[in-house]
């Protein structure tokens, strides 16, 4: 399996003027977590790291300390997520007939979920990983007054690991592109072209890491992990 690693982001919602994924948790970029959990994942091969050139040193040195044992390219992101991930698509090597597209922000996610993904792949041409959600939520209008309360049991957060057949999602994100559409998952562009997309069960700790409130957290569970592999 190939994988897409959108890392192309920068920090303002976490208030840094960095991309956010070169900021430290744990003594290492938050990145470094998010390459040694798809190092660990026995299905993927092959790595693609989206960033942008400014931080390419940054990338090089910190894969310098990981030493993967699995070939990983760096590859220009572009402005959005949606402009970046079609970087990537058009940069995975020639004969790769399917891709997990995941987000270097979701630092937690295990080396189990990218398995999952890949095996689940085998069964369907897009999937997600995704949880239910815990809230009510609510659809609020520009002014501030609630237009509707969805029913919760039909809700689900989605996360990355994002799986697709590459050929069809480069349709999907190049159909996308004609027609201006704006979207923040892959998913999405299946969805706005008629395609179905399955739901593998994410997981809870998979948090897309976006303030510094996400950072404390993760680093808390980062060290609940590390406290259990001990005892
Ligand atoms: O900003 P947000 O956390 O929602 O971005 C999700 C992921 O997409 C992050 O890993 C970020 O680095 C990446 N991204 C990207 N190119 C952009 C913007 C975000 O690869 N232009």
């Amino acid at each position: 399996m190939h994988l897409l690693i959108p890392a192309a982001g920068s920090g303002k919602r976490m208030g840094s003027s960095q991309n956010k994924l070169l900021l430290e948790l744990l003594n290492k970029p938050l990145l470094s977590w998010t390459l040694k959990a798809a190092a660990a994942a026995q299905t993927i091969e092959w790595i693609g790291i989206i960033g942008q050139p400014y931080d390419f040193d940054a990338f090089t040195h910190l894969l310098n300390s990981l030493a993967l044992a699995k070939p990983v390219a760096l590859i220009v992101g572009g402005e959005t997520r949606q402009v970046s991930v079609f970087n990537g698509l058009q940069a995975l090597p020639p004969g790769a007939k399917s891709v997990l597209i995941h987000d270097g922000a979701r630092c937690l996610a295990t080396a189990d979920l990218f398995d999952r993904c890949t095996e689940a792949l085998n069964t369907c041409q897009g999937l997600i990983a995704a949880i239910p959600v815990k809230d009510t939520i609510k659809v609020v209008d520009d002014h501030g007054w609630i237009e509707a309360t969805p029913d919760r049991r039909q809700l689900w957060a989605a996360q990355t690991p994002q799986g697709f057949e590459v050929a069809l999602l480069k349709t999907c994100h190049q159909w996308g592109k004609e027609q201006d559409w704006e979207v923040t998952d892959d998913a999405a562009l299946l969805e706005k072209c008629g395609h179905p997309v399955k739901i593998v069960p994410g997981e809870e700790t998979n948090l897309k890491i976006t303030t510094p409130v996400d950072l404390a957290i993760a680093e808390f569970i980062l060290r609940q992990r590390f406290d259990s592999s001990l005892n």
